[in-house]
C-alpha cells in the first residue's frame, strides 16, 4: 500500500516539474513515506530525518516532507521533534501532494492529518515497473484487530467506484502493463461503503463483483489482489477465482495466529478452523494454488502452547510463503496497553523457531515446480544477472531465467514465457526458457 501510495505521489511531483535526484543527500525535495506497522520501520525514520535536517540548516530552499503513517500518527508531534520538517501529511493526502506543497511554497509550515475524502487520482503514478501495477480499489480498515495501527493512520474504508477502477485499468494494458494487482488493506470489505442491493438481496459491488467487471480488460493477462481477511473471504470469492482464467491461483490470507483464544483476543473475528475450511475450500477448487500469509508471534499473554498451535497450523496447511512478525506494541492500539506482554528474548527466540520451520516447509512446497513447464511472465532483468530475466509463476513464485529463447529469440520485460524449471530454492526457482 506505500509503495502504491509512494508512486502517486512521485507522479505528481513529475506533473509539477521535479526529477528524481541521483542521491538522497543531493535532493532539493526530501520526501519520506512512512510505516509505523512496526516500531523498527518508525526508528529508522528518525535516523534518516536527523541527516536531512543538517542539511536544511546549511540549505533553507530544501523542502522537508513526511508522508505515510507515522506522519499521520505523530502530528505536530514531528514538527517539535524536527523543527526544519516543512510538510507532515498523512496516507490521506498522497493525492493532495500539489496542493500541500503550494502552501509549503507560500512559506508555510503545514500538518496535513485530518479526516479526508481520498480524492480520485489527479495525475499519472510513477510506476516502478513496466509490467505489472498495483490498483487501489478500497483505502483504510473498519476493522479493530487489537494489535493493529492501520485503522488510526489510515482512516476508515473508502472504496473508489468500479467504473473509475476498470478505467485506470483500461489505461494502464493501453500503456502495455500485463498485470494488476489489486489492492486493499482488507479487501474483502470493498464497497461495503457503496450504494446497491441485487434482485436476491445480496450487496452489490463486493470484491467478487469487481472481478467480474474488470476481468475482459484486453490486454491484461493477469489479476491478483490483497490483503483478504478470512473473516470475509466468501465461497463465491473462490468460486470466481476458479472460474476467470486470468485471476491467479496464489492467495495471501493472514491466519495470525494457530490459538483461537489469541484469535479472539486480537479481536479477529475468526476461529482457526474456519482459516482451515476456507483453505480446504480453495484446494478444493484449484489444488495448485499457492497460498502465503501473515503470522504474528509473541502477542501479549502467548503460552508455549498457544504458540506451539501456531506452529501445528504452519505444517498442517503447509504454506508457499508466510511473512512473520514478533509481536511489536503500537500506539493508540489496545494491546499495546496490556499487562502480560513478553520479554524480548522470548519472542525472538519464537521468531527465529518460525521461521526455519517457514523456511523448510516453503523449500518442500517449492520442489513439486522441479522439471514442470511453467508460464512465467517476465518483469525485468534480474539485478546480479543482466543476461536473466526475473519474473513470477502464476502462484507468484519468483523465477529466473536466461534471456535467450531455444530458437535465439530474446525475450524481454511483458513477454509470457514458458520454462521448465530446473532449480528450486525456499523463496525461488530457475529454469530454461522453452517457448
Ligand atoms: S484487518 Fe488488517 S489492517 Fe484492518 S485492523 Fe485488522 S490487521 Fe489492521
Amino acid at each position: 500500500m506505500n509503495k502504491a501510495d509512494s508512486e502517486r505521489m512521485a507522479g505528481i511531483l513529475e506533473v509539477m516539474g521535479y526529477k528524481k535526484a541521483t542521491a538522497e543527500l543531493e535532493a532539493d525535495l526530501v520526501l519520506y513515506n512512512t510505516c509505523t506497522i512496526r516500531d523498527n520501520a518508525e526508528q529508522k525514520v528518525y535516523s534518516y530525518l536527523g541527516k536531512q535536517a543538517q542539511r536544511k540548516r546549511k540549505n533553507p530552499h530544501l523542502k522537508l516532507v513526511i508522508a505515510g503513517c507515522v506522519a499521520q500518527q505523530e502530528g505536530e508531534t514531528l514538527l517539535r521533534r524536527v523543527p526544519e520538517i516543512d510538510l507532515v501529511m498523512g496516507p490521506q493526502h498522497a493525492n493532495r501532494l500539489q496542493i500541500l506543497l503550494q502552501q509549503v511554497e507560500n512559506g508555510q509550515q503545514v500538518v496535513a492529518t485530518n479526516e479526508q475524502h481520498i480524492l480520485e487520482d489527479i495525475t499519472t503514478a510513477r510506476r516502478d515497473s513496466n509490467v505489472c501495477a498495483w490498483v487501489n480499489i478500497i483505502y483504510g480498515c473498519n476493522e479493530r484487530c487489537t494489535y493493529c495501527v492501520v485503522p488510526s493512520v489510515r482512516g476508515k474504508e473508502q472504496s473508489r467506484s468500479p467504473i473509475i477502477i476498470r478505467q485506470e485499468i483500461e489505461t494502464l494494458a493501453k500503456l502495455g502493463y500485463k498485470e494488476i494487482t489489486l489492492l486493499g488493506q482488507n479487501i474483502d470489505a470493498y464497497g461495503r461503503d457503496l450504494p446497491g442491493i441485487t434482485a436476491e438481496g445480496r450487496r452489490e459491488n463486493t470484491l467478487t463483483d469487481l472481478l467480474y467487471f474488470i476481468h475482459d480488460v484486453e490486454g491484461i493477462e493477469r489479476i491478483r489482489f490483497a490483503t483478504s481477511h478470512p473473516r470475509y473471504f466468501t465461497e463465491r470469492l473462490i468460486d470466481a477465482c476458479a472460474e476467470l482464467p486470468k485471476l491467479c491461483e496464489h492467495f495471501h490470507i493472514p491466519f495470525q495466529s494457530g490459538s483461537n483464544q489469541i484469535l479472539k483476543e486480537m479481536a479477529r473475528g475468526y476461529s482457526i478452523e474456519r482459516y482451515q475450511k476456507i483453505i480446504y475450500n480453495i484446494r478444493e477448487r484449484m489444488p495448485d494454488a499457492a497460498i502465503s500469509s501473515d503470522v504474528i508471534v509473541g502477542f501479549p499473554g502467548e503460552t508455549d502452547n498457544q504458540f506451539k498451535e501456531t506452529l501445528s497450523i504452519v505444517k498442517d496447511i503447509g504454506f508457499d510463503q508466510i511473512n512473520t512478525a514478533a509481536y511489536s506494541p503500537r500506539p493508540n492500539t489496545p494491546s499495546a496497553t496490556w499487562t502480560n506482554q513478553l520479554p524480548e528474548e522470548l519472542k525472538v527466540e519464537r521468531l527465529k523457531e518460525i521461521n526455519s520451520l517457514v523456511e523448510e516447509i516453503a523449500l518442500k512446497k517449492n520442489s513439486r515446480y522441479s522439471n514442470r513447464k511453467e508460464e512465467i511472465l517476465a518483469e525485468g532483468h534480474n539485478s546480479k544477472d543482466p543476461n536473466q530475466l526475473m519474473g513470477r509463476t502464476r502462484t507468484n513464485r519468483i523465477t529466473f531465467f536466461n534471456s535467450k529463447g531455444p530458437d535465439e529469440r530474446i525475450y524481454k520485460p511483458g513477454d509470457l514465457v514458458t520454462v521448465l524449471i530446473n532449480t528450486v530454492r525456499s523463496f525461488s526457482l530457475s529454469g530454461t526458457p522453452i517457448s
